[in-house]
Formats: C-alpha cells, sequence, structure tokens
C-alpha cells in the first residue's frame, strides 16, 4: 500500500524518483489543470488556465521549474484547452516539440485558434507508454466529440484525473477504485442547481448524462471506490461557483467515505486557488534477508 502525505502550501514539495506529486492548479468552469510528476518528468492534465497562472501556481506550490513533458487533454471544451496555443508556441521557441495527447474527436472541435503544432493521437480505451508512463485515456460521458478521463500510471502508483462526466458508467467506477490519487468531479447540489439562476435548457444540460456530476452521484461513486480501500486521496473537482458550496460538496463526500468505513483523505480542488500538493510514496519492497 502506498503511503502519501500532503505538503502545507508554504512547503515545497521534496520530490523524489520513487513518488509520484499530484497538484491540481485550478479547477472549475473558468479553467482546470492539473500537475503530476516528479524530480524528472512531469504532464499537465488539461490546460484551462492562461500559461502565465499555470507557471505562477506552480511556483506557489514549489514547483517553480518541474518539468511539463507533455499536455493531456481530456476534451475541447475551453475550460480544458484554452492555453494550448500559448504552451505550444512557448515551447517551440525554446526549440521543444511539446506533445498534446488527445482523442482525434477533440482534435477536430478544438478552436483552430488554439490548435497546438503537435498532436499526438490517442485512442480512448487503450493505454499508451510515454517515457516512464503508462497511460490510460478512459471514455466519460460528456458533451463533446470524444472526451475521455486521463490515469497515468508509474512505478505501480495510479493517479486519475476525472472531471466533466454526467454519470459514472461501470468502467469508471471500475477505474476509480484502481486509483492512489483521484482528482473527481463534485460539479453541483442537485437543489441548488434547480432552484439557482442558470435557464432551464442549461440546467437540463448540467444535470443531464452527458452533463456534469452532481455531489450526490460523485458520493456514490467515490463510496464504492473508497470501499474498495486503494483510494488514499480525492480531491473534490470542478464545483460550481453558482450552484454549488465548498461546505455541501465536502460533506458528500465525506459521508460516502464515512459510509464505506475508508480513510481515503478529502482536499478541495477549487478554481482559483492551487490545492494541497500531494505526495504518493512508491510500496517499499521488502529486501531479502541473507544468512
Ligand atoms: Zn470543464
Ligand atoms: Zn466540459
Amino acid at each position: 500500500m502506498s503511503s502519501p502525505t500532503v505538503h502545507p502550501a508554504h512547503t515545497p514539495p521534496v520530490i523524489a524518483a520513487d513518488s509520484l506529486t499530484v497538484v491540481s492548479l485550478g479547477s472549475g468552469s473558468r479553467g482546470n489543470a492539473t500537475w503530476i510528476g516528479d524530480g524528472a518528468h512531469g504532464l499537465l492534465i488539461d490546460c484551462g488556465l492562461s500559461h502565465r497562472q499555470i507557471r505562477t501556481r506552480m511556483a506557489t506550490r514549489g514547483l517553480a521549474d518541474a518539468p511539463i513533458d507533455a499536455v493531456l487533454i481530456t476534451h475541447e471544451h475551453s475550460d480544458h484547452v484554452g492555453a494550448c496555443g500559448v504552451i505550444d508556441r512557448h515551447a517551440r521557441r525554446q526549440g521543444l516539440a511539446l506533445p498534446f495527447l488527445m482523442t482525434p474527436g477533440t482534435a477536430d472541435g478544438l478552436n483552430p485558434k488554439v490548435r497546438p503544432a503537435s498532436i499526438q493521437a490517442v485512442e480512448a480505451g487503450v493505454p499508451l507508454q510515454f517515457g516512464p508512463w503508462t497511460l490510460e485515456p478512459w471514455r466519460i460521458p460528456h458533451d463533446t466529440a470524444d472526451p475521455i478521463a486521463w490515469v497515468v500510471e508509474r512505478d505501480g502508483l495510479r493517479v486519475g484525473v476525472l472531471t466533466d462526466l454526467g454519470h459514472t458508467p461501470r468502467a469508471v467506477r471500475h477505474v476509480l477504485a484502481t486509483l492512489d490519487v483521484a482528482v473527481l468531479e463534485f460539479n453541483h447540489d442537485e437543489e441548488m442547481l434547480l432552484d439557482g439562476p442558470y435557464p432551464w435548457p442549461l440546467k437540463q444540460r448540467v444535470r443531464g448524462r452527458h452533463g456534469h456530476l452532481s455531489n450526490a452521484a460523485a458520493a456514490e461513486a467515490l463510496e464504492q471506490a473508497a470501499g474498495a480501500g486503494r483510494l488514499r486521496d480525492v480531491l473534490l473537482g470542478h464545483l460550481s461557483q453558482e450552484n454549488n458550496t465548498e461546505e455541501l460538496a465536502w460533506r458528500a463526500a465525506d459521508a460516502a467515505i464515512a459510509r464505506a468505513g475508508a480513510a481515503t483523505r478529502i482536499h478541495l480542488a477549487t478554481q482559483d486557488v492551487p490545492s494541497d500538493v500531494l505526495t504518493v510514496q512508491a510500496p517499499q519492497v521488502a529486501q531479502p534477508t541473507l544468512f
């Protein structure tokens, strides 16, 4: 079993080669980005914050010089891809061809203004090797052409980013239970959404089968995953600023973990401030004793 540690916001994390570090740089309808890496390699999952914000927020968490070897895109909504073009141009000015991994459907749906030069096509359901990483693109139900959730694995440590999904199909529930750390969407409180300011068609879109997860739906999936015993840390992400509160999302997650009898730790992945920096250590393999 891996053992995660949480670094207080003001302490730069010590990044060891046998660990994975995870931080949500921002999560919500105004921009999403998650950094996952170790001392030598790093991946960005989505880039819906500006390039400047991504680097500034990484710096505030002690990751100023942390590497980004690839950008993994979940889908073409602007809150997930807004900085593709700028990050791509910045890398090319430094002589790097930074790959942007996405499904062909997402690539086709990209706004041409943010389209990067180096798109590497991936197929939902087909894992791939990228440097030291095994990358798993999982199909999710959302109202875009070919959306995916990303699971990243290295040395047996597994981290997943599961946001922007209208419900949790069996495969998604299965994969959630295999993760050490998950960013999981807790988008809206159903009552707040129904009583709130959104026009009816938008309410229908958000709560639809290809919209966003309610606190209740996410909590149900979390309960099942946490009950399986592996999930050590969950970051509650993509909270709606109109139709949710941090307290409601937290309470729903906390109750789900209690029902599961699990010890999963809860963190918030909010819009304007980076999350806790989580470091997950690889399990220590006992050395055989020679007599
Ligand atoms: Zn989104
Ligand atoms: Zn979306």
